[in-house]
């Protein structure tokens, strides 16, 4: 298992989706979950960054868990994910504080998340906080985003919720890019065309 945490958590540094020391990748096995270590640098895991905890009970190896580690548990209460991304991209987050959603705008964001939903907006969110919100909103949606803060994401392994992290962000980079096109307009980013 050692070897997916650290493509992944390679792959989410070098493409700048999570900086130095953010960002907790997990994985479910059966009613415990394996979780990236509270503090972890997710460009250089090894065999000690990993923490393995219950999904309902605490134990020993808990308090070194990540610190979204609520987060992690409920959502593999609620939903049927086997696997949780947690990422900072930064276009993603920026647009969190003008956006209400994310309407992906090129092709394979619009064919794989039609719509991604800004969660938070009205409180602010640490560490930890939203398991209830981001794990309900995550039985619809593969990626969630929390305003200020970063995105959740979830698949049946890790590749695949780092892959619906990775489709996010690009597509946050062109509604941004998008968006400074229409320099002196009001327009919303939701409402620009989406063909062509
Ligand atoms: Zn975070």
């Amino acid at each position: 298992m050692l070897p997916q945490f650290q493509a992944v958590g390679r792959a989410l540094f070098t493409q700048g989706l999570v900086s130095c020391h953010s960002g907790n990748l997990s994985i479910k096995l059966g009613e415990h979950l394996l979780i990236t270590r509270r503090g972890s640098t997710l460009s250089s895991i090894g065999e000690a960054d990993l923490v393995k905890t219950g999904i309902a009970r605490n134990d020993r190896a808990t308090p070194l868990a990540s610190t979204e580690l609520e987060v992690h548990r409920s959502i593999y209460k609620k939903t049927s994910a086997m696997a949780v991304v947690h990422a900072h991209p930064p276009y993603a987050v920026t647009l969190s504080f003008t956006e209400k959603e994310i309407i992906p705008c090129d092709m394979e964001g619009r064919a794989l998340l039609p719509k991604v939903p800004i969660l938070g907006k009205q409180v602010t969110v640490k560490a930890g906080d939203l398991a209830e919100e981001i794990s309900k909103a995550l039985k619809q949606h593969q990626v969630v985003l929390v305003q200020g803060h970063g995105t959740f994401a979830v698949g049946q392994l890790l590749e695949e919720a780092h892959y619906y992290t990775s489709i996010l962000e690009q597509n946050c980079r062109l509604l941004y890019l998008l968006k400074s096109l229409r320099t002196g307009s009001n327009a919303s980013i939701s409402s620009l065309p989406t063909e062509g």
